[in-house]
């Protein structure tokens, strides 16, 4: 929150600022002209890895990159650019899976913080009779891999991403959001502390997480996952308010999806169903127009509630207005659960070189409830429905406004339950504009009709649309940004201040 400022993190923006002889912008040639405390690489191979991310759309060259080996080398960094006549820009860069240059710094120096991980060892977990059970873990972590370090205690955190593959400065920079945030709310509702940022869901425009202090729970040791198909969009929303409405014995992840002929029911985030059932599925797909929406819900559970676990789902389910026959189940570990989109580092790097033919024009906003009907007509079914290059999963399911705090940057519509649109396009690089396109629709649809949306991962050019996405926060993120990082340094791929003041 707000009230989380480190004594670190103060003294880091709290120097004075001599000048010393830097010329501005870098080039290569001209780095040695500072007297450099670290060893900044510019060899092509670091620069080029810097300049993409997954989303393969922006492309911005840094002038140096920073392979920390200490905490300490990117204090001594900041603190350079800071010293500076003219400052350089800096940004984390987590695992690049941004999809719009928002960790890169085009002429500034970027900072690979996987170069402070070591897979896992940077996790400590640990208890106190105040906090419970917890783990202090790097920013450059990755969520899988607290996953891993946290069941060796039988602890795992209780908010996720549904790809974990991505680091915890990364998303936590962000928000982290997934089918348990209605439960416990967004990752960045569950942070008891952090050292260096100040500001959770910043856009990294704070400062560089280099610690984060986890929440974690026993953890459950398998999951009952079942799919529910619905034809009707009322009813396939009333149900996942439904779901998300219970407390006690209630599900513990519900996510909303859409079928399309261009969004089958298995695809790159899951392979949940058997071939036969997908026939079964996408036959009911041509008889209803070409659009079906599914309920995804799981209850966790341990060894010990074996016996109960299948009249408690049966319960669950049993008032839902699923179409009758469409309801499919599945059994399975609690990692194999959480690690269902990806299935880990080698099958990610395996695939990297179809990646670099690959980008990936995502979408991904917030929907006040009150409008998800008019969005249904204007957009699912007109847009949707009718565009033939739509590709990708598409997200749809709904949070609990009271689990989001409101004294933090992330912004989220003004209503007690808001909804995720995740539209998670792939495309080949000249077709890329086919989804710029098709995004602006749907934004001017929403502008048409009134609806308040916000981005989630927010990507804008001009200043009135970052100034409209903050709303009444604006003041408060821009006053945050003059405090601790008056000279503009921290994460330009945002656009926020560095293309806007
Ligand atoms: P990067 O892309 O490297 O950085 C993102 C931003 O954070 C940049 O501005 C960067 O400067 C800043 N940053 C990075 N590290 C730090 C740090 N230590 N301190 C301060 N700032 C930092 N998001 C969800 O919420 N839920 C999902 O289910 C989800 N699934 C995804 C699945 C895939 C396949 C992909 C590609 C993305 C997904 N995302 C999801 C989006 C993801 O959370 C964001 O893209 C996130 O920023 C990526 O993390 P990263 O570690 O790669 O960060």
């Amino acid at each position: 929150s707000f009230s989380n400022i480190s004594p670190q993190f103060i003294l880091l923006l709290m120097i004075s600022f001599p000048i010393c002889s830097f010329s501005w912008p870098w080039t290569s040639s001209a780095l040695p002209s500072c007297d450099l405390p670290i060893r900044l690489r510019t060899d092509p191979d670091a620069v080029t890895a810097a300049s993409n991310d997954y989303g393969n759309l922006v492309h911005e060259a840094p002038a140096a990159v920073l392979y920390p080996s200490s905490i300490q080398e990117i204090v001594d960094l900041i603190k350079l650019s800071n010293n500076c006549s003219t400052p350089f820009t800096v940004a984390a860069r987590g695992r690049g899976h941004s999809v719009r240059g928002q960790a890169m710094a085009g002429g500034g120096v970027v900072v690979e913080m996987a170069a402070l991980s070591r897979n896992g060892g940077g996790i400590r977990v640990s208890w106190s009779p105040s906090l419970g059970y917890y783990a202090d873990v790097g920013g450059e972590e990755m969520w899988a891999d607290v996953l891993r370090v946290g069941l060796e205690h039988g602890l795992a955190p209780v908010s996720w991403t549904d790809y974990l593959y991505l680091t915890v400065g990364g998303t936590l920079s962000n928000a982290g959001i997934s089918g348990q945030s209605f439960r416990h709310g967004p990752q960045i509702s569950n942070v008891l502390e952090l050292d260096v940022i100040t500001v959770l869901g910043g856009l990294g425009q704070f400062g560089i997480i280099t610690r984060a202090r986890i929440v974690l729970q026993k953890a459950p040791t398998r999951a009952k996952w079942v799919r529910l198909i619905y034809n009707d969009f009322t009813m396939f929303t009333r149900d996942q308010e439904h779901l998300i409405s219970t407390n006690i014995n209630g599900p513990n992840y519900v996510e909303g999806s859409l079928i399309t002929d261009q969004s089958p029911p298995n695809n790159w985030r899951s392979s949940f169903y058997s071939p036969s059932d997908q026939s079964k599925i996408l036959s009911l797909l041509r008889s209803k127009q070409g659009l079906l929406y599914s309920i995804e819900v799981v209850k966790y559970y341990h060894d010990t509630n074996i016996d109960t676990i299948d009249q408690e789902v049966k319960l669950l389910v049993k008032d839902l207005n699923f179409i009758p026959g469409f309801v499919f189940n599945k059994d399975v570990s609690l990692v194999d659960f959480l690690t269902r989109v990806g299935s880990g580092r080698d099958k990610e790097e395996e695939k990297s070189s179809d990646r670099e033919l690959e980008t990936h024009p995502w979408l991904n906003l917030f929907l006040p409830k009150s409008s998800i009907m008019d969005f249904n007509d204007a957009v699912f079914v007109n847009v949707i429905r009718r565009h033939n290059h739509t590709s990708g999963p598409i997200l749809f399911y709904p949070f609990n406004r009271q689990k989001w705090d409101d004294r933090m940057s992330a912004v989220t519509p003004d209503e007690d339950i808001f909804y995720t649109l995740g539209l998670l396009h792939t495309s080949r690089p000249h077709q890329s504009d086919v989804y710029d396109n098709l995004n602006s629709e749907i934004l001017d649809c929403c502008e048409k009709a009134d609806i308040d949306v916000k981005q989630y991962l927010p990507h804008y050019i001009s200043k009135e649309d970052w100034m409209k996405h903050f709303g009444p926060k604006w003041d408060t993120f821009q006053e945050r940004k003059t405090k601790f990082d008056p000279r503009m340094i921290l994460s330009p791929g945002q656009r926020i201040f560095t293309s806007v003041m």
